[in-house]
C-alpha cells in the first residue's frame, strides 16, 4: 500500500495552507481534492478581506494558494475520500483511486451552505444572492437587502448587515423568531430591522443583479413584491463531514470537534477550517487552522519516529510510561527520571497521555516501568509511589 507522512484531505483555504506549513517543515505531503483545488471561495466574485490582497475574486485567490502549495512540491492528487479507518493503529485513506497509509492526517473538507431551492437563487448566486453577512454584507451599502431564516444565524447577521444597508427585512416563516432572547431583542429594537412574518420566498428576480423577492404569506397566500438589492439565506450549513463520520468526536449536525492544536480525539488526525466546530468560517480562519493543523501533524510524526527509535528499535530497552496530566504521575516521572541518572541508567520518560496509541498498543496501564526485548513487552511493572519507584530502579 501506498505510504505518506502527511495525508491532507481538501484542497481549499485550510488545506492549501496545510500543504505549505507541512511542506516547509520538510514532510512528504499529499493533498486529495474531489473537485476544483481552491475549495468554496470559487464561487465568489470579490474577495476583499484576505489581508494583502485589497481585492480578487475567488478563484484568484484559490489559484494563488494552488500556485504557492506547488512552489513547495505539494503532490495535488485529484481523489474523492470515501473513509478514513484505523487498522491496527495504522491510518488508512481509502479514496476511489485506492487506499494510502498516513502517518498524520489533516481534514479540510469544508462545509456547505443549505440553498432555499427557490426559483432565481442558483441564478444570482454572487448578484445579490449571498450566504455570507461577513463576506458579502459591505458590498451592501445604503440599499436595502432582505435575509431569509428565523434562527440565531438570521438574527445576529441580520442585525450586522445593519452596519451596511440601509433597511433589513428579515423574512420569515412563522410569526415569531427561533433566535436566543437576546439577540431578538436587539434585533427587534434595531430600527433598520423589519421582520416580515409569516412569509416564504417564492422567486428570487432581476435582470443580472437581484432586483426584488416575490414573497407569499402562508397564511393568506398573499403575493407581493419586495424590492431589495440583496437577499442573504440563513437557512442552515453543514459540514462535509462524511468520511471521518464515527471515526472522530463532532458537535450536533458533525461539525467537528478539535482543540487548539487541531487535535481531534483520534492521535495525529487533525481537522482544519470550516469543518470545525468554530465561530468564525472565513478564508483567514481556515488558513490559520490549516497552519496550526500541519505544524502539530509535523510534530506528531517526529515524536512518532522518536518513540519508534527509542521503544521499538533498540534490542532491550525500559521506559518509564507515565500521565502528563495527573500531577502525581508527573511527580513520579520526575522521580524516576533523576534516580536514573544518580544510577547512570538511561530510561525514556514516555508521556503516555500524548502517546495513548504507544501506550495502547503497548498494553501499558499508567504509571508503570515498561522493559522491551526488540520492540515486544517483556514486563510491565506498575508504580504508584516514591517507593515503588525506587524498588523498581534498584
Ligand atoms: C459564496 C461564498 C462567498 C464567500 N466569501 C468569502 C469572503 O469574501 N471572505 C472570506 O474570508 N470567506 C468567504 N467565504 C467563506 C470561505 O470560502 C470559507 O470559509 C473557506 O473556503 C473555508 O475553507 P476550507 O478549506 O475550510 O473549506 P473549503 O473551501 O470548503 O474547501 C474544502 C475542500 O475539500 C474538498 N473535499 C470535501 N470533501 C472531500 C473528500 N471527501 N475528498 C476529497 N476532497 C474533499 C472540497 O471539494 C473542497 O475543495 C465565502 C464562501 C462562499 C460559499
Amino acid at each position: 500500500m501506498e505510504k505518506r507522512e502527511l495525508v491532507i484531505i481538501g484542497a481549499g483555504p485550510a488545506g492549501m495552507a496545510a500543504a505549505i506549513y507541512g511542506r516547509r517543515a520538510g514532510l512528504d505531503v499529499l493533498l486529495l481534492e474531489r473537485g476544483a483545488t481552491g475549495g468554496q471561495i470559487n464561487t465568489t466574485e470579490e474577495i476583499e478581506n484576505w489581508p494583502g490582497v485589497q481585492c480578487a475574486t475567488g478563484p484568484e485567490l484559490g489559484n494563488m494558494f494552488r500556485e504557492h502549495a506547488l512552489k513547495f512540491k505539494t503532490e495535488i492528487r485529484p481523489a474523492e475520500v470515501k473513509k478514513v479507518q484505523l487498522r491496527d493503529g495504522a491510518k488508512i485513506v481509502v479514496t476511489d483511486k485506492g487506499e494510502i497509509e498516513a502517518d498524520a492526517i489533516v481534514v479540510a473538507t469544508g462545509a456547505y451552505f443549505r440553498r432555499l431551492g427557490c426559483p432565481g437563487e442558483a441564478e444570482h448566486i454572487g448578484q445579490g444572492v449571498s450566504y455570507c453577512a461577513v463576506c458579502d454584507g459591505a458590498f451592501f451599502e445604503d440599499e436595502e437587502v432582505a435575509v431569509v431564516g428565523g434562527g440565531n444565524t438570521a438574527v445576529e447577521e441580520g442585525d450586522y448587515l445593519t452596519k451596511f444597508a440601509s433597511k433589513v427585512y428579515i423574512v420569515h416563516r412563522r410569526d415569531e423568531f427561533r433566535a436566543d432572547r437576546a439577540a431578538i431583542e436587539r434585533a427587534l429594537s434595531n430600527p433598520k430591522i423589519v421582520p416580515v412574518w409569516n412569509s416564504v420566498v417564492e422567486r428570487i428576480e432581476g435582470d443580472g443583479a437581484v432586483e426584488k423577492v416575490v414573497l407569499k404569506n402562508v397564511k393568506t397566500n398573499e403575493v407581493s413584491d419586495l424590492k431589495v438589492a440583496g437577499v442573504f439565506m440563513f437557512v442552515g450549513q453543514a459540514p462535509y463531514d462524511e468520511c471521518v463520520k464515527g471515526l472522530v468526536n463532532a458537535a450536533k449536525e458533525g461539525w467537528i470537534l478539535t482543540n487548539d492544536n487541531m487535535e481531534t480525539s483520534v492521535e495525529g488526525i487533525f481537522a482544519a477550517g470550516d469543518v470545525r466546530s468554530k465561530h468564525l468560517r472565513q478564508v483567514v480562519t481556515a488558513a490559520s487552522d490549516g497552519a496550526i493543523a500541519a505544524m502539530g501533524a509535523s510534530s506528531y510524526i517526529n515524536e512518532q519516529l522518536h518513540l519508534r527509535s527509542v521503544l521499538l528499535e533498540p534490542e532491550s530497552v525500559t521506559a518509564f510510561f507515565y500521565s502528563s496530566i495527573d500531577a502525581n504521575q508527573a511527580h513520579l516521572s520526575n522521580e524516576a527520571e533523576k534516580l536514573a541518572k544518580s544510577q547512570g541508567k538511561k530510561l525514556p520518560i514516555i508521556d503516555g497521555y500524548k502517546n495513548s496509541r504507544m501506550a495502547e498498543k503497548l498494553g501499558v496501564s499508567l504509571p508503570a516501568f515498561v522493559q522491551l526485548h526488540s520492540g515486544a513487552v517483556t514486563k510491565v511493572t506498575p508504580v504508584a509511589s516514591e517507593a515503588d519507584v525506587a524498588k523498581a530502579l534498584a
